[in-house]
């Protein structure tokens, strides 16, 4: 890779008055690093979320989106997946969220002569953090053949262009059709509509690259492939244990519910490399002791795991509970439900017997007072909740992690009980939802029945594509045409330089997109981008104001309707997008109202109570106060929908990762300025950085054996034996307690260091959480920017 200097764009900065921060965003070398902060929230996370919305979207935009949000009559949050408790406050949402709408609902638009002015060239050349600080979409733009300018085209153009091209395919499976986490519902299931009666399967989403080990590793032992609790099981709890997981910063106000959790009476455990603020104090800003006081302290315990080590962990737990009972036999396990619900006690109890305590210690860098530890307090407690998030997921072993997950909670009879239960929490919006409408390569053959069944076509039945293998697919010729309903893919995936080649040879891309991103700029031939409504913006059709709906991370779907003027009468909401679409490109090779579909979507949603399970009746149950719960078996009723109608106690081979000396093992995570590729800024407020993102946190103990020293410039390099030089150049050393031999860096630049293949066993994600790097001096001393 040859890295680009960095450029600045301060004509860009002075236009858009949604300044998140007051960051050069070349300022790689005006970086300042700070200590780590012992606190979350408080007065500053206030300050944080409304001053840029005021500036941003003025008093009145900011007043009517941020009161809104997350409220009953309201849009959803359209950043992470975090539910809404039963009795909301005036305030529900944090800084982050107030961040996201300040992002979507900015009235800076990008206006015609924009196109002429900048080409793709140009805007490649740009930071992901430039292109999103250019303001909303609002036209519908097509990129040429043989041209490096996008130029404005009307709506009908755009919708034929894309259906001569998909028509004129040799098999509707040279097309692949992404899903972002934004989408709604309604969209969601008009997308997979129309893209298997088009005759494919190619539905990849962003839940691949994310949640996918949680969702094989519970279907495969619980049969459900989400969370077994509801909100309310938080403040139920006895003990909660938090992995891989930085609440604080993705799903900030998760913290809400731990506190509360603590004033009841709970434990909590936080396992992670890193210590991050919001799991050890929070300052909750609607509570007088969160503005003036101290806050509540939350981990309890705090165990500083090395990368990969989790499943060590948690089988060491399961032993020491399994050792506890066979030392007062029929007192410890939950005799009853293992042998009502569950099967494989016997062969968990034969495997750990011979468990490695070494090895245990080797992969997770703990004591064994500190497992011995945990496991008291989780033999103390009656009801626990594991919760994790990607720093599980995205491991090599990530489904098998999970599984003994499970196997820990089955033995004390941990699900479907209040107050406890597994609970992945889900990164964006309306992930989980979209995967519930159907928007995956591999729909089980009852949901295609459905399909067939209310819409007289027989969808097709073979799998379809993920994202990586979207990815592979575009490289090797054997998908041209790739679509995307939001999301940023690009940058998203990892080993960007392999992505962004694949991407290049596609004979056209279409995005439906509110802002520009890095995607837009890694162009094939063709391509088009089609502007759309976000969620903060009144969806108004033929028969009225629309309201779309979604699911959050504990299956509770309620609906969302925008408040506010869109930023131009041009746009289209994803469901009109994808219903003239779908008209455009089959005629009347189905039989769907799609006209319908975009006028009415009560529509979409009677479909939807036909064909989705747990969402019959949909018009009615989403039109109760607050929407509903859809049903889950393992919660409601502990049946577990395996081939054995028992949940499953499964052994995984212990294997942990091994770093060659020299080496470390490295973790690429998120600011607290971002949400997934959207960078609103250049902080990170709680790691105590300012002004910069190309940094990388080393334990000072490693850096002192590697020879190198705080605040170095030094090259990130991947080791891996593929023949690829993969390299972050320059980046800033910064010492940091992290788990020692563990690094970390931001996502989405050190996506470059992850290659394409390396994935997660089982699930098909890339482990962007046990990456094996080498740190040099850096050849180059300036600041640069990822090319
Ligand atoms: S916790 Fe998540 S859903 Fe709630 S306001 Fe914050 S970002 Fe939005």
């Amino acid at each position: 890779m040859t890295p680009k200097k960095v450029t600045t764009n301060p004509a860009a900065r002075e236009k858009s008055p949604v300044h998140l921060d007051d960051t050069d965003e070349a300022g790689e070398s005006t970086l300042e690093v700070g200590s780590p902060k012992s606190w979350a929230a408080g007065v500053p996370g206030v300050l944080h979320s409304t001053i840029p919305a005021v500036e941003g979207m003025g008093l009145n935009r900011s007043r009517k989106t941020l009161l809104a949000m997350n409220q009953k009559d309201g849009f959803d949050c359209m950043s992470c997946a975090w539910p809404d408790p039963t009795h909301r406050k005036t305030f529900e949402f944090c800084e982050n969220g107030a961040k996201a709408v300040t992002w979507e609902a900015t009235p800076v638009t990008i206006g015609t002569e924009f196109w002429a002015e900048h080409s793709v060239s140009d805007l490649r050349a740009q930071t992901e953090y430039w292109l999103g600080m250019q303001g909303r979409l609002t036209e519908p733009v097509y990129k040429a053949a043989g041209e490096d300018h996008y130029r404005p085209i009307s709506w009908d153009e755009a919708f034929r262009v894309i259906a001569d091209k998909l028509n004129g395919l040799d098999s509707p499976h040279e097309a692949a059709f992404y899903t972002s986490g934004r989408t709604s519902n309604e969209a969601a299931f008009a997308y997979q509509l129309f893209v298997r009666a088009f005759g494919t399967n190619n539905l990849p989403d962003c839940s691949n690259m994310c949640h996918e080990s949680s969702g094989w590793a519970m279907g495969q032992t619980i049969g459900i492939g989400k969370a077994t609790i509801t909100y309310d099981d938080f403040g139920k709890a006895d003990l909660i244990i938090v992995m891989g997981q930085n609440p604080g910063t993705n799903h900030p106000r998760m913290l809400t519910a731990l506190e509360e959790a603590k004033e009841n009476g709970a434990e909590i455990v936080a396992v992670n490399p890193m210590p991050e603020a919001g799991l050890k104090r929070y300052k909750n800003p609607q509570k007088v002791k969160g503005i003036i006081g101290h806050g509540t302290g939350m981990a309890d315990q705090f165990m500083q795991i090395r990368l990969g080590g989790d499943m060590a962990l948690l089988q060491a737990v399961s032993k020491r509970v399994l050792d506890a009972e066979a030392r007062n036999p029929g007192t410890v396990l939950d005799h009853d439900f293992l042998r009502e619900h569950c099967q494989g006690l016997e062969q968990l109890t034969e495997h750990l017997a011979g468990l490695d305590e070494a090895a245990v210690s080797l992969a997770t860098g703990l004591r064994t007072a500190e497992i011995d530890e945990l496991a008291e307090r989780y033999l103390r407690a009656d009801k626990v909740i594991i919760t994790w998030a990607m720093g599980l997921t995205q491991q090599k072993k990530g489904v098998a992690t999970i599984k003994e997950i499970i196997n820990l909670l089955l033995l004390r009879g941990n699900i479907g009980k209040p107050g406890a239960g597994a609970s992945p929490i889900r990164g964006h919006s309306n992930v989980q939802g979209d995967r519930t409408m159907g928007i995956w390569e591999q729909m089980p053959p009852a949901f295609l029945d459905a399909l067939q069944r209310e819409f007289g076509f027989d969808p097709p039945r073979e799998h379809g594509v993920d994202s990586v293998q979207t990815i592979q697919g575009l490289r090797d010729g054997r998908i041209k045409f790739f679509m995307a309903v939001g999301g940023n893919l690009v940058s998203a995936i990892s080993d960007t330089q392999a992505a962004e080649a694949a991407m290049s040879g596609a004979e056209m891309i279409v995005q439906v997109s509110t802002k520009l991103n890095r995607s837009h700029t890694v162009v094939g031939e063709e391509a088009l981008i089609l502007p759309t409504k976000g969620r903060t913006e009144i969806d108004r059709q033929a028969t009225g104001d629309q309201f779309v709906s979604v699911e959050d991370t504990v299956c509770a779907v309620h609906p969302s309707w925008g408040k506010v003027a869109p930023v131009s009468p041009h746009l289209l909401s994803e469901v009109a997008i994808v219903s003239r679409l779908a008209r455009a490109v089959l005629g009347r090779r189905v039989d769907v109202d799609w006209l319908g579909f975009e006028r009415n979507y009560d529509l979409i949603r009677d479909h939807i109570s036909h064909v989705v399970v747990g969402c019959s009746d949909y018009n009615t149950k989403i039109r109760q106060d607050g929407g509903f719960l859809l049903p889950n078996g393992p919660r409601d009723s502990r049946t577990f929908a395996t081939p054995t109608g028992k949940a499953m106690i499964t052994v995984n081979e212990l294997e942990h990762l091994e770093r060659p000396e020299g080496t470390l093992i490295l973790q690429t995570l998120r600011s607290h300025d971002q949400f997934n590729t959207t960078i609103y800024g250049n902080d990170d407020r709680y790691r105590g950085i300012k002004k910069g993102r190309h940094v990388v946190f080393v334990n000072p103990n490693d850096l002192v054996e590697l020879g190198l020293h705080d605040e170095q410039l030094v090259d990130v390099h991947g080791v891996y034996s593929d023949g690829v030089d993969r390299v972050l150049s320059s980046f800033r050393v910064v010492a940091y307690p992290t788990a020692r031999g563990c690094a970390a860096a931001y996502y989405p630049e050190a996506n470059v260091l992850v290659p394409l293949e390396h994935l997660a066993e089982g699930s098909n994600t890339p482990v962007s959480k046990g990456v094996i790097v080498r740190l040099e001096p850096a050849h180059n001393t300036e600041a640069v920017l990822i090319g």
